[in-house]
């Protein structure tokens, strides 16, 4: 082992939370290291994590080449638009996509080395003292010493242990590289990665079947939100059965069978030639820590943190998927750079209240704060205003008149407590709501801001209008 190397800062992992923090910690002056392990498609050291590899580029890119095959059959003839003889090509649809996540890769690594971010390849294990090993891809060994380490460890699909992942049985990694368009697509958990990648192939002409665990479909999103989102995928015959325990799978010639019992209790089998699994993801912890570091893991591998990512090890952070919260990028974006700032003696900190979530579907799924079901539980006193596309003048001109925007505002104070959203572009229009909240603003303050007419984001204006009956575009 060559002799140790001394950084103001070293971070483990180059994900979306580790990026974010390299390089906020390099902008102000720390001497920084980063460490990846992650290979890509081409072997080659891919930095930017789960994120621009295998998630949330990836997934968007096939979202949209699948909407445009989808538009194609099912919008096109509105506009008069006629066509023969369409199809699709797989290989050029993925090979779009690789490129762009080589293209994202590239650029962190092209980040790093303008700001002066010593990059290492390699796997990086935590030993007591802040130092971290990193077993290098060519076989080397160095070791780092940080005044802080900060850990982005990120996480890993949850693979079933009746359901292990190979050619039949794959999960998102598989999901994003098919070859052809299966035939039947079969996916077990009808979350985010679920109902993203069974878009996808379903659009491209899949007979798409979702098996749900849980009795209710999304059942952290409003309840109106699920239900109009429910019907729009019903008609796009997405097929999701819900209250489904899958027991068992089998590889056999002519495709997977999964047995499971059905919301009535009966025992059924699907019978696919693709099997996604989609249950959910694990902090990445194995193997990352040495014995005797202090670091705390718990019971579902994640590292244990304070409200400031502090593991409670004198300069040991942990930031992103491999502690608790949302898995979200942009959580971890918030996080990392948060923890820069506090090791550079600035108030750096993440509000989880005024966090995002989106769900890129057709129609898109996106809030921010509490649904009414929560408020209720709470027992604090709200007013809702909610407006539909279907009355948005451009919304209707561009064929997209599902869904709808719903304020909830303080029943006192008016304070915008959450906003929930299905339809088109409201991965775009939920920052309203978190501008909204975040500056405490009131469904008053909201509707008194001038909207561009026309425009989706009329339909958050006439929303928020509606807290007080006074929407102008539908009766009170
Ligand atoms: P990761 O992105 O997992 O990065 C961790 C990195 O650390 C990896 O590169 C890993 O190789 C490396 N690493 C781990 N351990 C070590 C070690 N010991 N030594 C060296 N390197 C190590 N989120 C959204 O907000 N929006 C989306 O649209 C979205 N879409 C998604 C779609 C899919 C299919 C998936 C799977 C996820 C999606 N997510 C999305 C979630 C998002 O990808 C994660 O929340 C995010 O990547 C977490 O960032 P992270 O930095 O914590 O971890
Ligand atoms: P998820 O938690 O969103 O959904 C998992 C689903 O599987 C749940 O509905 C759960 O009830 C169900 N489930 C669990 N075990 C089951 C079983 N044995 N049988 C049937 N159903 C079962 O998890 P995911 O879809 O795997 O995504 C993982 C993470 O990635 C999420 O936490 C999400 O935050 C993130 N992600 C985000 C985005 C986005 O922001 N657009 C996109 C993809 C992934």
């Amino acid at each position: 082992m060559s002799e140790q190397q001394q950084f103001d800062v070293v971070v483990i992992g180059a994900g979306p939370a580790g990026y974010h923090a390299a390089i906020r910690a390099a902008q102000l002056g720390l001497k920084t290291a980063c460490i990846d392990a992650a290979l890509g498609k081409d072997g080659q050291p891919a930095l930017g994590g789960t994120c621009l590899r295998v998630g949330c580029i990836p997934s968007k890119a096939l979202l949209d080449s699948s909407r445009q095959f989808w538009n194609m059959h099912h919008i096109f003839d509105q506009h008069g638009i006629s066509f023969s003889n369409e199809k699709i090509d797989v290989g050029t649809m993925v090979g779009r996509k690789d490129k762009i996540v080589k293209q994202f890769t590239g650029g962190i690594a092209q980040l790093f080395k303008a700001n002066k971010i010593t990059t290492f390849y390699g796997f990086g294990q935590l030993q007591p003292g802040n130092v971290v090993v990193v077993k290098q891809h060519d076989g080397s060994t160095v070791e780092l010493k940080g005044t802080n380490v900060i850990i982005a460890a990120g996480s890993d699909s949850i693979e079933l242990p009746f359901a292990k992942f190979g050619e039949h049985i794959v999960d998102n990694v598989g999901a994003l590289d098919f070859t052809e368009v299966p035939k039947r697509l079969g996916v077990i958990g009808a979350g985010v990665i679920g109902l993203e990648l069974g878009s996808v192939w379903n659009r491209l002409g899949s007979q798409v079947t979702i098996l749900e665990g849980l009795p209710n479909f999304l059942a952290a999103a409003d309840g109106e939100v699920a239900k109009v989102a429910a019907r729009e995928f019903k008609k796009q015959n997405l097929d999701i059965r819900l209250g489904c325990k899958v027991s068992n799978t089998e590889v056999k010639k002519d495709g997977v069978h999964v047995s499971y019992t059905d919301d009535k209790g009966a025992t059924q089998e699907l019978v696919v030639d693709k099997l996604l699994v989609a249950v959910g993801r694990r902090a990445a912890t194995k193997n990352l820590l040495a014995d005797g570091t202090g670091v705390k893991v718990n019971e579902r591998g994640q590292i244990e943190v304070d409200e400031h990512c502090h593991t409670g090890v004198d300069g040991v952070w942990a930031v992103g998927d491999c502690v608790r919260g949302p898995m979200l990028a942009h959580k971890g974006f918030e996080e990392g750079i948060a923890v820069a700032e506090l090791i550079a003696g600035l108030p750096g900190h993440v509000n989880f209240d005024t966090i995002p979530w989106v769900i890129y579907t057709e129609p898109e799924i996106a809030w921010v704060g509490k649904t009414e079901e929560q408020l209720k539980a709470e027992g604090i006193p709200y007013k809702a205003g909610s407006f539909p596309f279907a009355a948005v003048g451009r919304a209707v001109a561009m064929a997209e008149p599902a869904g709808f925007v719903k304020v909830l505002a303080h029943a006192e104070t008016d304070t915008v407590l959450g906003m929930h959203l299905v339809g088109a572009n409201v991965s775009e229009l939920v920052h309203e709501g978190v501008l909204t909240m975040e500056f405490k603003g009131s469904a008053d303050d909201l509707a008194r801001i001038c909207h561009a007419h026309p425009s989706l984001s009329e339909a958050v204006h006439d929303a928020a209008m509606a807290v007080h009956k006074r929407a102008i575009h539908k009766a009170n």
